[in-house]
């Protein structure tokens, strides 16, 4: 029997096109056509909710939220919901909602690297592959997905590696989830590692802060003045930084502001390993926090979601310390 799914559009170049000298800009098709798209018809009883249709930079974490509150909401008329969404903050947004999310039930999030003026355009295959997956009863209970070029991620794995290519989503380290092949969804791993953070509000005061070769601790002050409850600090390699901005991480500390450490590197997790000055070791026995494998940009926003529920820094960091580090 063919599965009810939801569409839920929020913008990104799936919704665009080349408009002469404008450049690639939103359009307002992507709904119309999708209504009338013969091919979605034999996978599934599509709905579509016009929901948005923003570049995904505008995307800001509150509107992730009331996101993730929707499809909690509408998921409960429908067997899955598909969300199509900018690539550029797509796994943003789709990590904030499997942090978030009350369902079991698939939800699935798509994007296209093409626009619809484009040649060879991702977007229509996407979403057929994205519904597919969402009506597959092996794509419960696996957190959010990501489907893009006929391979299923996790949302806490995918990143987005490449500005252009249709393969710019990966899994890397880990591999992709499962392929949307032409006759089956294949999943050829299981997904180990879960987390939620049930919160129905954000706090957005917590910033991130790359590391770089001679870097000063300007950005780490100007944090702490501007009143941030954490500062996310993409260190190198296992998770060290210059000692000249050691001062400012103690600064940051001594005002009760986390320090969380993740690592700039595309894979590995950040580690107490070395004791010099600035090293992992060293910065957590200052009290910042290591958060293992999970990269900058997802770190920032789980902070986010726990300081909305928690408000109280002890309980985010113990909070911290008990997920997989
Ligand atoms: N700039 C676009 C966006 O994220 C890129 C895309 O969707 O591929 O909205």
């Amino acid at each position: 029997m063919k599965k009810n799914i939801l569409i839920i559009l929020t913008g990104g170049t799936i919704s665009m096109k080349a408009k002469g000298s404008l450049g690639v800009v939103p359009s307002s098709e992507l709904a119309d056509v999708l209504r009338e798209f013969p091919q979605l018809d034999s996978v599934a009883n599509v709905e579509v909710m016009d929901y948005l249709n923003l570049p995904s930079p505008y995307i800001t974490p509150e509107m992730m939220l009331e996101l993730a509150k929707l499809i909690d909401l509408k998921i409960i008329d429908y067997d899955g919901v598909v969300i199509t969404h900018g690539t550029d903050t797509l796994e943003e947004t789709s990590f904030l909602c499997d942090l978030v999310l009350t369902t079991r039930k698939p939800v699935v999030f798509t994007a296209a690297m093409r626009s619809g003026s484009d040649i060879g355009l991702d977007g229509p295959r996407n979403i057929i592959g994205a519904v597919r997956v969402a009506s597959h009863h092996d794509s419960a209970d696996k957190g959010v997905l990501v489907v893009m070029n006929d391979e299923i991620h996790t949302a806490r794995d995918v990143v987005k590696s490449d500005t252009g290519k249709v393969d710019a989503f990966r899994s890397i380290g880990y591999g992709h989830l499962g392929s949307v092949d032409p006759d089956a969804i294949v999943y050829h791993r299981a997904a180990l590692y879960r987390e939620n953070v049930w919160t129905d509000r954000l706090e957005t005061r917590i910033d991130l802060i790359k590391a770089v070769a001679g870097m000063d601790g300007k950005f780490i002050r100007c944090s702490i003045d501007s009143g941030a409850r954490a500062i996310v600090i993409e260190a190198f390699g296992r998770g060290n930084v210059p000692q000249n901005i050691i001062p400012n991480i103690e600064q940051a500390l001594a005002a009760n502001v986390l320090v969380v450490i993740s690592s700039r590197t595309y894979t590995g997790r950040v580690l107490s390993e070395y004791g010099y000055p600035g090293g992992g070791k060293h910065l957590a026995d200052l009290g910042c926090i290591l958060a293992g494998d999970l990269k900058g940009v997802k770190v920032r926003l789980k902070l986010m979601a726990l300081f909305g529920k928690y408000q109280d820094p002890d309980v985010v960091k113990r909070f911290f310390l008990q997920s997989r580090n």
